[in-house]
Order: structure tokens, then C-alpha cells, then sequence
């Protein structure tokens, strides 16, 4: 328990407030006495800080409950005029984009990239919002976010309009610049998750005098933005989580790139496709169809041997199991073809991808026997 002042001659903190925050230790960020304050200066550091890696305003940070909530935060909140995005948005772009019943959705090229052309053929006067991903989450492709940003300025000027521009940069955090200037974004989403630091945690950069409206409601925290108790444990670890990444950065960039290249170099023998631009890419994504094995299978094998990696099946079976981003590279695909992702990170090293290469031969040599 901390000392109370010697005026009061009281050692001990009384604390009272067990319903605004059952652990005194972490005070309800909210309440105006000496430990809420202490709490709410934690939470306003935090949010220094992350504005300091973004190069942006404190007043321009809301933390969120994570990605999927500043992604419906950004689409939502911005009203219910016409928006565009992509068709390899993740599920919580794409969705709530559905859900606003007046969406296109720009088709990417077979490369999983869009061309900023295409966004901007589909720009209209009554558009309100654009949300392009900065990178995808299952083919690690780059879209070109600073064209499409100068690409609706320069739109809104010819036609005196406001669309805004809004990034899911969830995937790009750990090795692109986040510096919302340089970007030109109005709005970008990030997670604590991707960044080595806890689930649980996000963020939505909203640019000052974007017009924005909340779409929850009950409290006025976070700038009566995003209502409800402030998770000051999680802000803080989210800002340290993005100063070491911001720190390490160009250096893991480098070191993955390599790695990267190496591991797809190993599989081109092996015979599968690799999906995704191979330049545009982020440095820790390799994405691979394998003709005739279900990745289910694939991913289950890699695991009896400890190597942990994703699957998305490229059925086109309408069961929602299939991967929409597989399928928007218009690949001619069949049922029984399997795709893995295999994302690289810190512990990645040389010899994890020697053993998965072999691994992997391996299994394809015994599955095909079976699947071909
Ligand atoms: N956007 C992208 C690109 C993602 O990869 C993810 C998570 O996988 C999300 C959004 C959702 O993030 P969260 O789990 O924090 O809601």
C-alpha cells in the first residue's frame, strides 16, 4: 500500500473505490483521486509514446480493444455514405464493409496487389471512405498506400470533396514505416498481437479534424471516442511493444528479407506455387499452394514435427472456410489444393528453415503417394 501524507497522520490508503476498480493497484483510470490520476497519467504516456512512433498528436491515438475494432471504429464511424476498399482486406474490413450495404470492393491484380488506378476509377462524390491494407495478413503482399493517398487528394481537390483514407496496417507494423504523414492516411489500425506485445490491445489513428463519430456509446474515455474502462495495462504494453519494434525495424527487415528469400529459393524445387508478389512483400511472409493435398493435412504433418504454420484452404466450396485472398489472385484453383502460410519472426534462424524444407519434402513425398 503506498504512504498517505503525513498531514492526515493516516499510513495506511484508505481506498473506497472497490467499484470503480476492484484491484487499487490499478485504479480506475477515470476516478479523480490520487491513484485514478496515477493510472490516467500511465495511460496518457502510453499514448505519448505511440504517437511519438507514429509521428502524430496524443489527441490522435484512441486505444481499442484491437485491430478488428479500429477497423469497424474507422469504417463505422465514419457514416454511411459509399466506401472503397479491396478484396484482400481482413475479414473485419471486409465484413463491416459488407455490412454498410454500399461498398466496392476493388478486385487486386493476380500479383495480390491493387493498382491505385483501380481505387481511383472507383472513387465517386458521395464517397466517404477508402480503407486499402498496408499489407496482407496471408500473402504478405505491400499495397501502395502513399499513391492512393495522393491519389484521393489530389481527387478531392478536382472534385471538392473529403474522402478519407483509412489503413489496416496491422501486418506492416514490425517492418514499414508508420509515419502517418508520410503515408498521407487519415485513419490507421494497429494491433499490440503482431507486435510482440499482448492480445487484447489496439489502436485507431484518427488525423485531427477528421470527422468521425463513435459507435459505441456509455463513457466518455478516449475522447468520447471508445467508451469504457481504459485498459492502461495494455496501452502501456502496446507502446512499448511498438518503440522495440520501431527500434529493431530496419534491421529485422533486412535479416528476414534474406531469410525470406532463402526458404522460397528451397521450395521453387519442391514444386509448389508461391503466392504473392515477390518484390511487394512483406520480409517475414512465404505463402505456398501445394497442388493436390489438402493443407489441413500439410499443416497437421508440419506439426507432428513441431513446426507450427497456418492453412487456408483455397476450396471454393462456399462453406466461408475457403481463403477469399486466395481466390481474388484468380489462380485457377482446385478443392484439393492446399495452401500454407508460413510468417517468419524474431526466433526465426537458417537452420529452422533447412529443417522445414526437409520436413516438408518429406511429407510430400509420403502425401503425394496418396493425393496424386
Ligand atoms: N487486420 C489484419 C490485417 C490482421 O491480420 C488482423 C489479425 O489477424 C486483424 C486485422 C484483427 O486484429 P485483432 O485480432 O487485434 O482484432
Amino acid at each position: 500500500m503506498p504512504k498517505a501524507n503525513k498531514k492526515n497522520r493516516q499510513n495506511k490508503v484508505i481506498y473506497f473505490d472497490y467499484a470503480s476498480s476492484a484491484l487499487w493497484a490499478s485504479a480506475n483510470p477515470s476516478a479523480i483521486h490520487a491513484l485514478g490520476v496515477g493510472e490516467k497519467r500511465k495511460l496518457e504516456d502510453a499514448r505519448r509514446r505511440v504517437a511519438r512512433v507514429l509521428g502524430a498528436h496524443n489527441d490522435e491515438i484512441i486505444f481499442t480493444s484491437g485491430a478488428t475494432e479500429s477497423n469497424n471504429l474507422a469504417i463505422l464511424g465514419t457514416g454511411s455514405g459509399h466506401m472503397v476498399t479491396t478484396n484482400i482486406e481482413h475479414a473485419s474490413v471486409l465484413e463491416t464493409a459488407k455490412h454498410t450495404g454500399n461498398a466496392t470492393l476493388v478486385s487486386v491484380e493476380s500479383n495480390g496487389v491493387v493498382d491505385p488506378e483501380k481505387i481511383t476509377k472507383a472513387l465517386r462524390p458521395s464517397t466517404a471512405l477508402v480503407s486499402v491494407m498496408y499489407a496482407n495478413n496471408e500473402i504478405g503482399t505491400i499495397l501502395p498506400i502513399r499513391e492512393i493517398a495522393k491519389a484521393i487528394r489530389h481527387y478531392n481537390k478536382a472534385h471538392n470533396t473529403k474522402i478519407l483514407f483509412h489503413t489496416d496496417a496491422v501486418q506492416a507494423a514490425n517492418y514499414l514505416s508508420l509515419k502517418v504523414a508520410e503515408l498521407g492516411v487519415d485513419m490507421m489500425s494497429l494491433n499490440a498481437s503482431k507486435i510482440y506485445g499482448p492480445k487484447g490491445i489496439g489502436v485507431l489513428y484518427v488525423k485531427r479534424g477528421t470527422s468521425i463519430r463513435p459507435i459505441m456509446f456509455g463513457g466518455e474515455q478516449e475522447g468520447g471516442m471508445r467508451p469504457g474502462t481504459e485498459n492502461v495495462a495494455g496501452a502501456e504494453a502496446m507502446a512499448r511493444a511498438l518503440e522495440q519494434s520501431e527500434e529493431i525495424k530496419s534491421r529485422e527487415a533486412i535479416r528476414l528479407t534474406a531469410l525470406r528469400n532463402y526458404f522460397i529459393k528451397k521450395l521453387h524445387k519442391l514444386n509448389v506455387v508461391i503466392n504473392g508478389d515477390l518484390e511487394n512483400r512483406l520480409p517475414n511472409n512465404v505463402n505456398i499452394t501445394v497442388r493436390g493435398i489438402p493443407s489441413d493435412l500439410l499443416i497437421i504433418e508440419l506439426s507432428a514435427r513441431n513446426i507450427m504454420a497456418s492453412s487456408k484452404s483455397a476450396c471454393k466450396s462456399g462453406d466461408g472456410k475457403g481463403s477469399h485472398v486466395l481466390l481474388a489472385l484468380n489462380k485457377k484453383i482446385s478443392d484439393t489444393d492446399g495452401s500454407i502460410r508460413f510468417s517468419l519472426g524474431r526466433d526465426t534462424t537458417r537452420q529452422d528453415i533447412d529443417y522445414t524444407v526437409l520436413s516438408f519434402k518429406r511429407i510430400l513425398n509420403k502425401l503425394k503417394k496418396w493425393y496424386n
